[in-house]
């Protein structure tokens, strides 16, 4: 068998931990498996690299940033490849560029194109532990890249599919995808299994357990994930196509607080504004979420969306381009904001989810800025300072509590 394992930032922070970890994968090796671990940096570096960019230039180049950053992954597989060494284990570290795994050339949010497995499969051949590094790849100037934020697993989940590997299993500091973030809602429950669909929209909608693209390229490829703890022997959660679980109306909760809402108001009503200004903003690469837009009068009509929070800036400078064009006389953002939805593959079959929400969060004094919906989700924008309130509301009134 052919097993990848990905261990988080947390599962490898110091000395004791990556011991841990080497003596799982080792077990397994020696077991009779062949095994490639991907490793994410150390605890909390990539937040300690990204300060000391910024602290020597607020904007660093971007090409600059993936230089850096790439070393934080680079540091635990060496570790690593020295630890299961000192466990008298064969064992070889490859970075991205080693791989290669060749990428699209946006530094700092890559996207996985294509991987070699000529040098992971000569490795495995000499029986050796391969260990990978997460996140990182080579586009093609020769440069490093990054694939945004919690992007080991989906190079994880990339490496499994390029490997037709039997199994992939992502190693985190909880024991597997609960109804909520266990973090804020004391009630979440562990669930046994979840689909493809539902928990991408989990991790697109801010449940950061697992990063949206490697469960996008999960379902792409059909590789089953389980998610589990590293430091216990718990039985995870599996992540599949169909799952055989009696479907409760809703699966779990998520909130993101990395959000702001932007309001355009008084631009002119007539055909092609809205286009005009997604258009200016799909050109910056940057992503519309929640729409509104207001009946027109007199003439004119309002328009809301939200962004990331972390691009306001770029959203700014790209509706000022043509600001004056489409006649806005006034642009408003709020930055204290969050989303909370629920999701559930059961709610295709049953209305009256969005009203059960939207009642919960009444009788809790919520406002509800916005609201969208989908098949098989409902999200609603809030006052950030409710959002933990929110979730725990909502998760426990749709009784997904033990
Ligand atoms: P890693 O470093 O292992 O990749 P992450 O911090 O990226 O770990 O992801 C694990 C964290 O995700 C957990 O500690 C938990 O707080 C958070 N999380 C958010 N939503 C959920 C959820 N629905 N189920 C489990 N964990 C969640
Ligand atoms: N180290 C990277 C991060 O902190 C990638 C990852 O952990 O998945 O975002
Ligand atoms: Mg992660």
């Amino acid at each position: 068998m052919l097993v990848v394992k990905k261990f988080g930032g947390t599962s490898v922070a110091d000395k004791e931990r990556i011991m841990n970890v080497a003596k799982r994968c080792i077990r397994d090796y020696q077991s009779g498996n062949d095994v490639v671990v991907v490793l994410s940096a150390m605890g909390k570096q990539t937040d300690v690299l990204i300060d000391l960019a910024k602290d020597i230039n607020p904007k660093p180049p971007k090409r600059a940033m993936d230089m850096l950053l790439t070393t934080g992954e680079q540091t635990s597989v060496a570790l690593m490849e020295m630890a299961m060494a000192a466990l008298g284990v064969p064992a070889v570290s490859l970075n991205g560029f080693q791989v290669a795994m060749h990428t699209t050339s946006a530094y700092g949010n890559a996207r996985l194109k294509r991987i070699d497995t000529e040098r992971i499969r000569h490795e495995l051949d000499q029986r050796k532990i391969v260990i990978v590094t997460g996140f990182q790849g080579v586009n093609k100037y020769d440069d490093y890249t990054t694939l945004g934020r919690g992007g080991s697993d989906t190079t994880a989940v990339a490496l499994a599919a390029a490997l037709h590997a039997d199994a992939c299993e992502i190693y985190t500091d909880v024991e597997g995808v609960y109804t909520a973030d266990p973090r804020y809602v004391k009630n979440a429950r562990k669930l046994k299994e979840i689909t493809y669909d539902e928990m991408l929209d989990l991790a697109t909608l801010g449940a950061g357990v697992l990063h949206n693209r490697s469960v996008e390229l999960a379902k792409k490829y059909g590789v089953q994930l389980v998610v589990r703890s590293s430091l216990s022997e718990a039985e995870g959660t599996v992540v599949k196509e169909d799952v055989k679980v009696e479907r409760m109306l809703v699966s779990g909760v998520a909130a993101d607080k990395n959000v702001t809402r932007v309001s355009l108001v008084g631009i002119k009503d007539e055909p092609g504004m809205a286009f005009r200004v997604f258009d200016a903003l799909a050109k910056e690469n940057i992503n519309v979420d929640m729409i509104l837009q207001s009946i027109g009068r007199e003439g004119t009509k309002d328009i809301t969306f939200t962004v990331p929070r972390d691009m306001t800036d770029e959203t700014l400078k790209a509706i000022d381009k043509v600001k004056d064009s489409l006649k806005i006389q006034d642009v408003t953002t709020n930055t204290a904001v969050s989303k909370v939805s629920v999701v559930g593959a059961g709610m295709m079959s049953n209305p009256g989810v969005a009203a059960k929400m939207f009642e919960c969060l009444y009788n809790s004094h919520i406002n509800i800025n916005m609201i969208s919906t989908s098949e098989i989700r409902v999200t609603v924008l809030i006052n950030e300072a409710d959002t933990e309130k929110a979730m725990n509301a909502v998760h426990d009134m749709f009784e997904l509590e033990d």
